[in-house]
């Protein structure tokens, strides 16, 4: 803003102040705020006007830029060393007493997203959305300069298996009949590969009827990709790209690529989770074969026994509330060995524990053993939650650490606890290592998938695999997920037969946007960066939607609503 100008300025009222004569108006845009004086003897006009003025009015002023005097600089305000000297003033929008202020903290959830529209005008929602803007017009740069384009699939369509619930849509013209909400473009984006749309990227909505929770929302954007003829490190490497375009665009330092490799057998093993937070260490250990002959007969006879070592001799007390946790998590207990800042020994199950079994196991001075013996996958579990809770309580994560992963390799099955039966642990279109395919009927749970996906700083970030190409193959992991061949071709026989027309090898990748921006954004919660999200009921305060249909709509799609019980 240049001293002696002339300028004309919009924007919304953030503060009053009245000093007897002279009036003062912060006025903000989402670029900043800059201050307007408001004096009676330069503009009378003006100044009858201003005592009407309350925060959030909409005003335009007319002026003259000056220089402040040395000690009215304000230097918070970018705009801080001059203000506007008010001619005109015009007050151009109005607004009733407000809800909340703006700059108010700690204002009750459902009220900002009631009223969101003020709630979006805050710097944090002002800062979030334009980040989330920033991110996805980078991540399309650099989609559409590495040869990839933008193709749209159906909202409407058939049900697509990612896992989660669909929400279906009646259909007026045909009653009884529903399109189902793309839980994502998956099938769709397979047949751009076996239509020759070698690259194909899309920012897609996608809609997923699960529980709402800090990271998830029935509907969010993914950056959805696949590529013809391409293997697993080709995908990878686009992904990377993608990630960090981001990071260029925001004036961060991008992480290195390539970003790691784990296979999930290992990150299992040494971190308990399948998305591992590495910006600390604490590994789980394993004691199965160091125990198999043991006299405490809890370790002897579990399939696994693997163990952490915490830096912290933990006292008695804290040592049932980490239990109580582990138990929390599906842990029948939690055996402890504690060796204490002069090395004493401090367990009620030292005294089972054979010499050489103590020695295997012997930590540092100032720590504790801490163990679980089970079923490899449950003690997996509660380990890596353990690892995770104590790397927090602790203080062991290093905030300032980025920490990208691949996971690789996932097992291409996994046991339904429901029906006891197989299930993919990815999507049903999930290519088999080859090698395994065998494998599909012989020992389901051995086979490995040529499924990945992205972790950062203990987060998913997205997913993908190669896909199953030929259609033999297909129609075998449709038969172990339980899917009768009448059944496949129901749900998916215009994918079989498009398998079998000449079908490339493919792979693809989808990555949550909403929960990318979050964390860039340093934001916990992805409510935090969607603009008008719904709240954990499904419900959206705004709109006041999910809402009921007029009868007469009802009966034109030939829906009759039960009624709910109260
Ligand atoms: N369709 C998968 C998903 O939404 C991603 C993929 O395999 O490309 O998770």
């Amino acid at each position: 803003m240049q001293v002696g100008s002339t300028l004309t300025l919009a924007g919304w009222v953030d503060t009053r102040r009245d000093h007897g004569g002279l009036v003062f108006v912060d006025l903000r845009d989402h670029t900043g705020v800059t201050q307007l004086v408001i004096n009676p003897e330069r503009s009378p006009s003006a100044a009858a006007l201003v005592h009407e003025i309350r925060n959030e009015f909409v005003l335009q002023a007319k002026g003259e830029v000056v220089a402040r005097s040395p000690e009215t600089v304000n230097p918070r305000m970018p705009t801080g060393e001059v203000e506007l000297q008010v001619d005109e003033l015009e007050i151009l929008s109005r607004s009733t007493p407000l809800p909340f202020q703006l700059d108010e903290e700690n204002v009750d959830e459902l009220l900002r997203l009631r009223y969101r529209w003020l709630d979006l005008r805050r710097e944090r929602m002002q800062r979030n959305l334009r980040l989330s803007g920033v991110v996805v017009s980078a991540i399309r740069r650099r989609m559409e300069e590495l040869g990839f384009i933008d193709l749209w699939t159906p909202n409407l369509t058939r049900a697509t298996p990612e896992g989660a619930r669909d929400f279906i849509v009646p259909v007026r013209l045909q009653p009884g009949t529903f399109f189902a909400l793309p839980q994502s473009p998956q099938i769709f984006k397979q047949l751009f590969m076996i239509s020759g749309f070698d690259r194909y990227y899309q920012i897609a909505t996608c809609f997923r009827d699960e529980d709402l929770r800090a990271d998830r929302q029935f509907e969010f954007r993914q950056l959805d990709v696949e590529m013809a003829f391409a293997e697993r490190e080709d995908v990878l490497g686009v992904l990377e790209e993608a990630v960090r375009a981001a990071f260029v665009a925001l004036e961060r330092e991008p992480p290195e690529a390539p970003f790691p490799r784990q296979t999930w057998a290992e990150v299992m093993a040494r971190f308990g989770s399948d998305k591992p937070d590495l910006r600390f260490g604490l590994e789980i250990q394993d004691a199965t074969e160091l125990t198999r002959g043991s006299e405490f007969g809890v370790f002897a006879n579990a399939p696994s026994v693997r163990y952490l070592v915490a830096p912290k001799a933990f006292s008695r007390a804290e040592l049932a509330r980490l239990e109580e946790l582990a138990k929390e998590w599906g842990a029948k207990g939690l055996a402890y060995v504690v060796f204490d800042e002069s090395g004493e020994v401090r367990s009620p199950i030292a005294k089972f524990l054979s010499e050489a079994e103590l020695e295997a196991l012997r930590a540092e001075p100032g720590s504790t053993v801490l163990f679980g013996a089970g079923e490899p996958g449950a003690v997996a579990r509660v380990l890596g939650l353990l690892r995770l809770h104590l790397g927090k309580e602790l203080g062991l994560v290093d905030e300032s650490r980025d920490e990208f992963l691949w996971v690789i390799d996932f097992p291409l099955f996994e046991l339904d606890e429901e029906t006891g039966g197989w299930t993919f642990s990815h999507h049903p279109f999930t290519g088999v290592v080859a090698g395994h395919e065998e494998l599909i009927e012989s020992d389901p749970g051995a086979a490995l998938s040529q499924a990945y996906d992205l972790v950062w700083n203990g987060w998913e970030l997205g997913s993908g695999s190669i896909r199953i190409h030929r259609q033999d193959v297909q129609q075998r992991v449709f038969q172990a997920l339980g899917l009768t061949a009448d059944d496949a071709q129901e749900k998916f026989g215009f994918l079989l037969d498009a398998l079998q027309m000449g079908a490339p090898p493919h792979g693809g990748f989808a990555m949550g946007l909403e929960r990318f921006v979050a964390l860039l954004a340093g934001e916990p919660n992805i409510r935090e960066i969607v603009a008008f999200p719904k709240i954990a009921s499904g419900a959206d305060p705004l709109s006041g939607a999910p809402a009921a249909v007029p009868e007469a709509q009802l009966e034109e799609l030939g829906i009759r609503v039960l009624e709910q019980p109260s």
